[in-house]
């Protein structure tokens, strides 16, 4: 790997890491109450049906279909509530009173709304006719014994969870979540909670890089701010190596950079320089540090939000065990004018509404790659193709709603 001039299209460049790297996860066994945001190691099959019986879906009556007709009348010869079933078996002339959730009883195919029935000193009066199944839900309806409930590489949404535990599942195995080591390069960086000098800046790349990174269910590893100072360099990428899978750095990769950066890299590993075509976050550094991919985003604060949203996250979770990331984009009509020339896809922040029966895009505030309150205010990004030029109101464009790393 070596410096490329040449600039890189943004699939350009995602082709170039994905097909870098071959995904090898650990796997590990955690309880189910540890396993949301994990990323499922092995497929699962449901192990039994659920429902696991036939019940019913209404307070009523559990009875014969065919013997419930509008005007009939029925004994009532027992009951079933949900955890108690009811053992006897349901006979012609007869019905049990059933709950929401307890056991269909033998004999019974249907139940009946108590709405529909009224209640006699010998039994209930029906006021409805019924069909075989009405109100009852069948067993293995919601899934069904050998059915795929969970894909190997998925991750888990809470409702996976909730689905597992339907299953009596109580443990999952997963990939051990990846350790990734992040610090801010910067001789005008001061950590939040201390004074400001002159000249100075808080580091907010590092928090902001930090908090999206905790969205994925990664093990962060924060190394602070380091000097730009090569030898402070050179320690902080040794003891990110030892430890990481991946290191996530902000700032010192443009072109204009000192040339010890790159040189302190380049001594350590295998670093590409690349100026992408997009805006914000046209320079990136990737490459190899020893066992640890490493990306080196640009320092400018929504450069740096948008290279990790957009760059590194797709990187993340695919090393986590997913499949290569696919993002939700909308088609969306712009409500005022946008300046872009062409040469670069621009993520612009926006904001999507629905108005009336389209949706609408607007950028939002300043598109400076400085300026982080715009990412604050906005919703999504409007992507810009790369050759586009001026977007007229009323025209047409791509919108990427902001996904959980930026919501
Ligand atoms: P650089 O990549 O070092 O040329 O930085 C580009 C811009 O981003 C400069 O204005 C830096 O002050 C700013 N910057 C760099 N690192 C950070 C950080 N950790 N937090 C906030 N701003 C930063
Ligand atoms: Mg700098």
């Amino acid at each position: 790997m070596s410096d490329q001039a040449r600039w890189l299209s943004l699939p350009e460049a995602l082709e170039a890491i994905k097909n870098s790297v071959s995904p090898r996860p650990e796997q590990t066994q955690v309880p189910l109450t540890a396993a949301l945001d994990n990323v499922a190691a092995q497929v699962i099959t449901a192990p039994l049906n659920v429902p696991g019986y036939d019940n019913s879906a209404m307070d009523g009556y559990a009875v014969i279909a065919a013997d419930a007709n509008a005007g009939n009348s029925l004994r009532v010869i027992g009951e079933a509530f949900a955890g108690h079933p009811f053992s006897g078996e349901v006979t012609p002339g007869t019905c049990v009173r059933i709950m929401t959730g307890a056991m269909l009883p033998a004999g019974a195919d249907a139940v009946i709304m108590q709405e529909q029935t009224d209640r006699t000193e010998q039994g209930i009066h029906c006021q409805a006719a019924l069909c075989e199944g009405d109100n009852i839900r069948l067993a293995g309806s919601d899934l069904a014994a050998g059915e795929t409930i969970i894909r190997a590489g998925q991750r888990l949404r809470p409702v996976d969870i909730g689905l597992l535990a339907s299953m009596g599942i109580a443990e999952v195995t997963v990939n051990k979540p990846l350790r990734v080591a992040t610090f801010s390069t910067g001789d005008e960086l001061v950590p939040p909670g201390q004074p400001l000098k002159s000249g100075q800046i808080y580091d907010s790349n590092r928090y902001t890089i930090q908090a999206m990174l905790s969205r994925l269910n990664i093990e962060v590893i924060d190394l602070g701010l380091i000097r730009d100072d090569p030898e402070a360099i050179a320690a902080a990428f040794k003891k990110a190596m030892s430890q990481a899978d991946v290191i996530v750095t902000s700032a010192g990769v443009s072109i204009g950079d000192a040339d010890y950066t790159k040189d302190v890299m380049a001594q350590l590993g295998e670093i590409n320089f690349w100026k992408i075509a997009m805006k914000p976050g046209k320079p990136f550094a990737f490459g190899k540090l020893g066992e640890s991919w490493f990306c080196g985003l640009p320092g400018n604060p929504v450069a740096a939000v948008v290279t990790l949203n957009q760059i590194v996250q797709p990187l993340l979770r695919y090393l986590a065990g997913e499949d290569w990331p696919e993002q939700t984009m909308y088609r969306a009509v712009a409500s005022k004018p946008i300046r872009k020339k062409p040469g670069r896809a621009d993520f612009q922040r926006g904001r999507l509404t629905q108005a009336g029966d389209q949706l609408e895009a607007s950028p939002v505030g300043s598109q400076s790659s400085g300026v982080l309150s715009s990412v604050a205010n906005a919703n999504c990004f409007i992507l810009l193709e790369q050759d586009r030029g001026n977007v007229a109101a009323g025209e047409t464009v791509t919108v990427l709603p902001f996904d959980r790393l930026l919501q």
